[in-house]
């Protein structure tokens, strides 16, 4: 295995956000033992019990892995680390949400190693909360803040959600001050988009609600950009913030296209370039599977030249490390400067904020043109 980068999918949740369609299991009781039960068999089916390579990051995301408790997340660590020996300075990142921050749980946490929480705050207006149905209020979400600091950890990350429905009354600017004012090292902004299978999608449906329309969309993400780099933030990544040397390594591992090796129900992997495979997407098939000494892998996939050109493209310009300039792409990034949508520097053309607005059509364009060549 190629990986320097560890995944786990923890996908209990207490409830269903009204605007999510991630692969969680809602579970009241957290079934901490079995979960643990499972995640090990599968790791010892794909991988046996041979020492991998030293990685580089640990990432728990979800779902809510702070709902395995202090003790569960202690215990995922240990089952990863038993075959990935860790590097020096390892990155070890879990997702947690503000109600399962306890002073007791964020020592624990540090106890076991995690060097850095991810918490989902979304907003700090308890009727927009109440809407998104979050489990937390905007006190709660504070509290989580300051009990990370008084733990020790210099290296936290919050989530905002930009874009709601005009029918949902929301100050954006209010929450990017207060999230600002929370002393986060990162924070990462993602606009609301109406998935499938959602409480949502039958409230737009319904004509209860509708989406925010492209202006509202577009002054929301460009006052993120105005406000957050003002404060000392790095605009990275299209959605991601961070101050200086804080940006998430985990994440940036996917942007870049290095190997990454994902456990879990739904969890993907990726590696050599060109090969991804994904796991069931369901908690309950998941775990079937490997307690009956199955892979869990649900697909397999194998992208040809042209597609990893695509995606190289697609991913290096989520970022701002940008592409590298040829003459496939001259003129577009000329045409681009020229409409304030990117910059060229050093050979490297990148997007600016109102280029990163309009990503996918332009990826699209430089597609057409290579097909050109
Ligand atoms: S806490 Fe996160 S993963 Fe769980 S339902 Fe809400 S948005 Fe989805």
């Amino acid at each position: 295995m190629d990986a320097k980068h560890v995944y786990v999918h923890v996908p209990f949740c207490a409830r269903r956000c009204s605007y999510c369609d991630f692969a969680i299991a809602v579970r009241r009781i957290v079934p901490v033992d079995e979960y643990l039960d499972a995640l090990d068999r599968e790791m010892r089916i794909r991988i046996g019990e041979a020492r991998q390579a030293p990685i580089d990051t640990i990432y728990l995301g979800g779902g809510t892995p702070s709902r395995l408790g202090p003790d569960g997340v202690r215990r995922v660590l240990d089952i990863v680390r038993a075959r990935f020996p860790q590097s020096p300075g390892v990155d070890v990142t879990v997702e947690a949400n503000p109600e399962d921050v306890s002073p007791d749980a964020a020592s624990r946490w540090r106890d076991a190693g995690v060097t850095r929480v991810s918490l989902g705050i979304q907003s700090f207006n308890d009727d927009v909360l109440k809407w998104m149905h979050r489990t937390h209020d905007a006190s709660q979400a504070r509290q989580a803040a300051a009990t990370l600091k008084d733990a020790g950890f210099d290296d936290w990350s919050l989530d905002l959600i930009f874009a709601l429905p005009p029918e949902v009354e929301r100050s954006w600017t209010e929450d990017l001050n207060q999230a600002i004012d929370l002393g986060s090292t990162h924070i990462s902004c993602y606009g609301l988009t109406v998935e499938p299978h959602t409480p949502l999608l039958r409230w737009r449906d319904r004509g209860q609600v509708h989406e925010a329309d492209e202006d509202r969309y577009e002054a929301e993400f460009l006052e993120a950009d105005r406000l957050l780099t003002t404060a000392g933030f790095e605009h990275y990544e299209v959605s991601n913030y961070a101050r200086p040397n804080r940006r998430a390594v985990h994440n940036s591992a996917y942007w870049q296209r290095v190997s990454y090796v994902g456990f879990g129900p739904s969890a993907h992997s990726f590696s050599s370039g060109a090969h991804r495979r994904w796991n069931a997407r369901e908690y309950v098939a998941w775990r079937d599977q490997v307690l009956a000494g199955r892979d869990p892998v649900e697909e397999t996939e194998t992208l040809e030249p042209a597609s990893v050109a695509i995606e190289e493209a697609y991913l290096g310009l989520r970022t701002s490390t940008g592409i590298p300039i040829n003459p496939a792409n001259a003129s577009d990034f000329n045409l681009w400067r020229d409409r304030g949508w990117a910059v060229v520097v050093d050979h490297m053309g990148r997007l600016t904020p109102s280029g990163w607005l309009r990503l996918d059509s332009l990826v699209a364009g430089l597609t057409d043109v290579r097909s050109r060549y």
